[in-house]
């Protein structure tokens, strides 16, 4: 018998480069690796900084904030995911990186370009927790 693949599941949760990026995440913290040597700070999380290539980091929390700079809506994709959903392409808002993440509290006619988002953490129930994006609404 052979396992369906979980397209949900992170590939790289346990390479030694982001794995604290994902520890983080457990703890309700985004994380981005800040190089020792030259004190950049940089995302995604990879092996050696891009400034300077060193090899040694702290992990700071970022604000959980960012900008929309592009969407789509899916409608097919692998069955782990409930169809439709909005997928967004977000500047983190300390201007050192884009990601992509799923955006939930939203309409595609409520969404803009540039508009402000809020990173938010769910735990999947397997010992995993991952990232998705609301709007940014202000209480
Ligand atoms: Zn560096």
């Amino acid at each position: 018998m052979t396992s369906k693949p979980n397209f949900l599941m992170p590939t790289n949760v346990e390479s030694p480069s982001v794995s604290p990026f994902w520890e983080g995440l457990k703890t309700g913290r985004f994380l981005a690796p800040r190089c020792r040597d030259c004190g950049e700070i940089f995302f995604p999380p990879r092996s050696h900084c891009p400034e300077c290539l060193g090899d040694v980091f702290t992990w700071e929390a970022l604000s959980g904030k960012g900008y929309l700079y592009s969407w789509t809506e899916l409608f097919f994709a692998q069955p782990e995911f409930d169809l439709p959903f909005l997928l967004g392409l977000v500047d983190l808002a300390e201007g050192i990186g884009r990601i992509a993440a799923r955006i939930s509290g939203a309409t595609p006619e409520e969404l803009s370009i540039g508009m402000p988002l809020e990173i938010r953490i769910s735990n999947s129930g397997d010992g995993l927790a991952l990232y998705y994006v609301e709007p940014f609404r202000i209480l």
